[in-house]
């Protein structure tokens, strides 16, 4: 949050005088956690793809149409393993946690990258709406299952050159160059219909909603029905203006530079300040 510190105060006003919050988190949040998907972090572990594909960035990897499985895999692991796998560097997610942990919370987020879990938030009280980094699925798919794939995905970094740290660090002995291919063996498969799997992201209509989300969205939709009437906070936290989460209650214009309040069907909401954009990827 790059509300500052007044707005701070604020917010743990606001927050004092309601019964219930929720909290709507995009992109923003993980970028200001520290969580770039260009600059430093990407020069460090895709300088080689960098090189040879001509993208600058996480996002853009994400489009780009390797020659083989074995390569886009390569790319992916790395891309899972140091959004998903390890921490965020800055502590913005605890020191959110420690704003709300007290209240009666529920959080709806966009992100993918597990870092609500990661900081200690009740995972009965997430809901990850576009899916998750850590899960697989069938690309074309085929049930509405999804598969952790941590194990699968280390193996993926070993088998390029890497190790890895008690903390999840990644990095390269000296003077190893990493192999920017994984070898077919790895390469992931459906195991009910052999089809590759790809990531359990909703970019597009193939997006698949297991038990999972399913029991989430339940416990969203309870978490709403059984506070009607309560003075809930709306708190929407790093989104931009087209991707809002809260979309049936955002009414007001981008350029917002302070905490901004609106009654809103008897509800308070709260808009920040931090609107830079990471889309889904
Ligand atoms: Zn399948």
């Amino acid at each position: 949050m790059k509300s500052g510190l007044a707005s701070t105060d604020r917010l743990r006003q606001v927050l004092t005088d309601a019964d219930a919050v929720v909290i709507g988190a995009g992109a923003g949040l993980s970028t200001a956690a520290g969580f770039a998907y260009s600059g430093e972090r990407f020069e460090k572990y895709f300088s080689d793809f960098e090189q040879k594909y001509d993208f600058r960035d996480m996002y853009s990897g994400g489009f780009c149409p390797f020659p083989t499985e074995e390569e886009r895999w390569a790319y992916w692991s790395r891309n899972i393993w140091i959004n998903r796998y390890q921490n965020a560097p800055k502590p913005v997610y605890q020191d959110l946690l420690a704003l709300v942990k007290d209240k009666d919370y529920f959080v709806l987020t966009t992100n993918v990258d597990h870092c609500f879990q990661k900081a200690g938030f009740d995972k009965k009280r997430l809901f990850y709406t576009q899916g998750d980094y850590g899960l697989f699925q069938c690309s074309e798919p085929c049930c509405k299952e999804t598969y952790d794939n941590k194990e699968i995905v280390r193996q993926m970094l070993k088998t390029q050159g890497y190790v890895i740290g008690e903390d999840n660090a990644l990095t390269l002995p000296e003077g190893v160059t990493p192999k920017m291919a994984i070898p077919s063996e790895l390469v992931p498969r459906c195991p009910h219909c052999g089809r590759p799997m790809t990531m359990n992201l909703r970019c597009d209509n193939s997006f698949v909603e297991d038990e999972g989300w399913h029991k989430a969205a339940e416990r969203y939709e309870n978490f709403l029905r059984t506070r009607q009437g309560q003075k809930i906070v709306f708190l929407e936290l790093g989104v931009c203006f087209n991707t809002p989460v809260f979309c049936s209650l955002r009414t007001g214009k981008s350029e917002t530079k302070t905490l901004r309040k609106q009654r809103n069907s008897g509800h308070l909401q709260i808009l920040t300040t931090d609107y830079e954009e990471r889309r889904c990827a």
